[in-house]
């Protein structure tokens, strides 16, 4: 029988996880599908540009996996029992259970209201493709004059206001921030930041928690409203309680904790990578939920697996961040390099190059997907033959 392989989520991580394995591994002797909800990949890195009505490519699942030996399920993933290594989907056929012997695990992450009175009632956001699509009709809709807010602060909150602020400079755009505007930036792209949000006419509300959304506004810890005909989430992602359920040991905040080949620490056969594995880098701190992220954890996971299932030794591969590249717009952006601590460099670039240079790994990232196998080497190896699914989750 041969060793099946389910790789959950077919996302930054999932999808280039997927042809990796199946480049590597023999199909004599291994059978790797790949379960997602959509069957079109989501390139979460631009949805707030989708939001905007910009065109996004999306690219058919069958079209990136057609010719590498990967079977596509496009279902829902809506249980999973590590114990007798099954996987609950629900698709257009209907219910179904599949068993694994190796499993993937790379769900990504979805919004994170944390609890906030009306949020996930009225705020839209941007961190899948359905809630972009829904914010990208309502912003369509909104004359000019609207007032649209963004709640959060972070890498994504940022390139969403400035996405909006451009694009539509006939609405009123704003941030929420609950601490200082880029006080984690060096110096200079600090002031680089604020010179685009004065440039593009975005008003910033630091200092500021909201603890309510409602229709047409949010309120603020000190009771302050601020007008908002469209309230844009961005405080935070989760990931899906699905792996905490299952009794995998997990953190607080529900990501599967993995060792430094990305290994299950609870489960020997599970392996998880990108925003649903709480790694630990180079640096010995959590990787950042990121798409960098999911590059260097997909890779290490997938030497992992390969190496023990042809009785190899486990390489470890590099799980470095570098820094955190962020559009402000279409024609502007700030690449700000961080240290081993994660402290931010005096050195960084921003303007049009690199504007440009993000714009190249925006397109690298997306043709990487497109091409799952491209400079990962042929070598189809066979699997040790008597590797029982037992033996392989005890190997070294
Ligand atoms: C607007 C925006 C901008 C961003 N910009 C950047 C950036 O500039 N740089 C950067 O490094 N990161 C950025 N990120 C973060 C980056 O997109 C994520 O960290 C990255 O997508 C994580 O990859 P992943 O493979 O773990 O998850 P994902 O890319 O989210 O993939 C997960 C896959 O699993 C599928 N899935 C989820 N649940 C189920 C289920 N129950 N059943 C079946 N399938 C399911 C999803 O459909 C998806 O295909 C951005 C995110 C957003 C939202």
């Amino acid at each position: 029988m041969k060793h099946r392989i389910v790789v959950l989520g077919a996302g930054y991580a999932g999808a280039f996880a997927a042809g990796n394995l199946a480049r590597r591994l023999s199909p004599a002797d291994a059978e790797i599908t790949v379960v997602n909800a959509a069957p079109v990949f989501v390139e979460r890195m631009r949805l707030h540009q989708l939001a905007t009505g910009q065109d996004v490519a999306s690219r058919e699942l069958s079209d990136v996996f057609a010719g590498t030996g990967v079977r596509l399920r496009v279902a829902r993933v809506t249980g999973l029992d590590p114990e007798r290594r099954s996987v609950c989907v629900t698709g257009e056929d209907g219910d179904a259970e599949l068993a694994y012997d190796t499993l993937l695990y790379a769900l990504g992450s979805s919004v994170d209201h944390h609890g906030v009175p009306g949020a996930a009632e009225h705020a839209f956001d941007v961190t899948g493709r359905d809630s972009a699509l829904r914010l990208r009709e309502r912003l369509a809709g909104l004359d000019a004059g609207g007032s649209v807010l963004v709640v959060g602060e972070g890498l994504t909150g940022i390139e969403s206001v400035t996405e909006f602020a451009e694009s539509r400079p006939d609405l009123s755009v704003a941030l929420a921030a609950r601490g200082e505007l880029g006080a984690w930036l060096s110096p200079g792209a600090r002031r680089h930041l604020r010179r685009a949000f004065d440039r593009l006419g975005v008003t910033v509300h630091e200092h500021t928690r909201v603890e309510a959304v409602e229709p047409t506004r949010v309120i603020t810890a000190d009771g302050t409203s601020l007008p908002a005909d469209v309230t844009v989430w961005s405080a935070g992602f989760a990931v899906h309680p699905l792996a905490a359920a299952s009794g995998l040991e997990v953190t607080e905040t529900g990501r599967i904790v993995v060792d430094r080949t990305m290994r299950s620490v609870s489960h020997p056969d599970v392996y998880a990578a990108g925003d649903s594995a709480h790694a630990i880098g180079d640096n010995g701190r959590p990787l950042p939920m990121s798409c960098a992220s999911a590059g260097v954890t997909n890779m290490q996971a997938t030497a992992a697996i390969v190496a023990r299932l042809t009785g190899r030794e486990v390489p470890t591969t590099g799980l470095k961040y570098y820094g955190n590249h962020i559009s402000l717009g279409r024609r502007d952006a700030i690449f700000q390099m961080v240290d081993g601590d994660v402290r931010s460099k005096s050195w960084y670039l921003g303007g049009r190059t690199a504007a440009r240079l993000k714009a190249g790994v925006l397109k690298g990232a997306g043709w990487g997907i497109a091409h799952p196998t491209f400079g990962v080497p042929k070598r189809r190896r066979r699997l040790t033959a008597v590797l029982a699914p037992s033996d392989v989750g005890s190997a070294a």
